[in-house]
């Protein structure tokens, strides 16, 4: 019970308030029902009174443990992350992609820049994020969690293996999530498909075709090569993994790209992890809060509902959100404003102690 009340610290433990109050007046301590104890005081006291309590930060308090039994689990689309070194062409492949995947449902389907986007094949949803900086995907990773369930390695068949082919590896491999390889630009002269094939063994990167368990497919995003295969190939990898979540439950998940636009805004692009999120929902997204204004989807549409696997763009949050930061739906609109101007003050705390560091650091220079 942080900054309970002395009322709510006498109901909490079941004693009566006035004995609450007695005890804080021998320590030397004038409070009212309605004044807030510091935590030191709930521990003196509790103990006092021969009881145990422990205070608990906010993050304890709201914890959540998700423990979905097997019959509440329901298939998801799968998300997946393209990465690459610089220019060999993970853009133009994600242009590509969108291009074979929406026409099916609409046609020159114009996808907005909110950093995710979802593809349909043959009725199917493959969910695409956009890494630019990796920002989120580096954000989760320190701590356990992971966006993406498969990765797309993207390596210029004239080019090869680069410095940032071998980070994505790393990237992937850390996250224990298997990599599609997408050899591009073989409409080059100078491809060598197979080179690229050999280089990739050094990292452990191995084609099924040579009894590894690596699916590869050539293509060129330029010329719109063997796209449809990069699809079904990536639809087969996600097979394997029998991807589940549990859509009836309140929606939580992570926020991918954040901003503050002019017009609407702070505005967030989340994934929907677990759960189904709804506009009117209460939601807190690391030091932001508030009441889901709008839920738009990548093509630009008013949403109903975003279930796992679905990137969103919400509205009607407080402050801008970071990219990698959790967020979770609330039943009670005052805890979600409660964890979330606790998580902002813990913050400020933090980069002032900081800034007196660099202060102190400072001064011991001067002298
Ligand atoms: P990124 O930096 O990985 O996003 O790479 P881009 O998608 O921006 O592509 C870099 C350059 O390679 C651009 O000039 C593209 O037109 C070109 N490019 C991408 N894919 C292909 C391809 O399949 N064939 C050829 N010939 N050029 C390509
Ligand atoms: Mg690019």
């Amino acid at each position: 019970p942080q900054g309970a009340t002395v009322q709510k610290f006498a109901e909490l433990l079941g004693v009566a308030p006035n004995d609450v109050i007695k005890r804080l007046f021998m320590l030397g301590q004038v409070l009212t029902l309605t004044q807030s104890m510091s935590d030191d005081l709930i521990e003196l006291i509790s103990d006092d009174m021969g009881r145990k309590v422990r205070v608990v930060n906010p993050e304890e308090e709201y914890a959540v443990v998700y423990n979905d039994s097997e019959e509440d689990l329901k298939p998801r689309p799968p998300v997946v992350t393209v990465m690459g070194h610089v220019d060999h062409g993970k853009t133009s492949l994600l242009d590509a992609i969108r291009e074979t995947g929406v026409a099916e449902r609409e046609a020159g389907g114009i996808t907005q820049a909110i950093g995710a986007s979802v593809v349909d094949l043959n009725g199917r949803q493959v969910t695409f994020i956009d890494t630019p900086g990796h920002e989120a995907f580096t954000a989760m990773r320190a701590r356990g969690a992971s966006i993406t369930d498969v990765v797309v390695l993207v390596v210029a068949a004239d080019d090869g293996v680069m410095p940032q082919t071998v980070e994505a590896i790393n990237h992937a491999k850390a996250a224990d999530v298997p990599i599609v390889v997408a050899v591009n630009k073989i409409d080059k002269p100078g491809a060598t498909p197979d080179r690229v094939r050999q280089e990739l063994t050094e990292y452990g990167i191995i084609p099924e075709e040579w009894g590894g368990k690596n699916m590869f497919v050539d293509v060129s995003a330029k010329k719109r090569l063997h796209i449809d295969d990069l699809l079904e190939t990536i639809l087969l990898q996600a097979d394997v993994l029998e991807l589940k979540a549990n859509p009836n439950a309140d929606a939580s998940g992570y926020v991918i790209e954040s901003k503050l636009d002019k017009g609407r805004g702070p505005v967030a692009t989340v994934l929907v992890a677990r759960g189904t999120l709804h506009p009117g929902d209460t939601v807190v997204a690391g030091t932001s809060y508030g009441r889901v204004r709008a839920l738009i989807d990548p093509r630009g549409e008013h949403r109903d509902e975003a279930y796992p696997a679905d990137p969103v763009e919400i509205l009607g949050l407080n402050s801008v959100a970071t990219a990698g930061d959790e967020f979770r739906v609330f039943e009670d609109e005052r805890d979600a404003r409660k964890l979330a101007e606790e998580r902002a003050l813990r913050k400020r705390l933090k980069q002032q102690e900081a800034s007196h560091m660099s202060l102190d650091d400072l001064f011991n220079r001067i002298e």
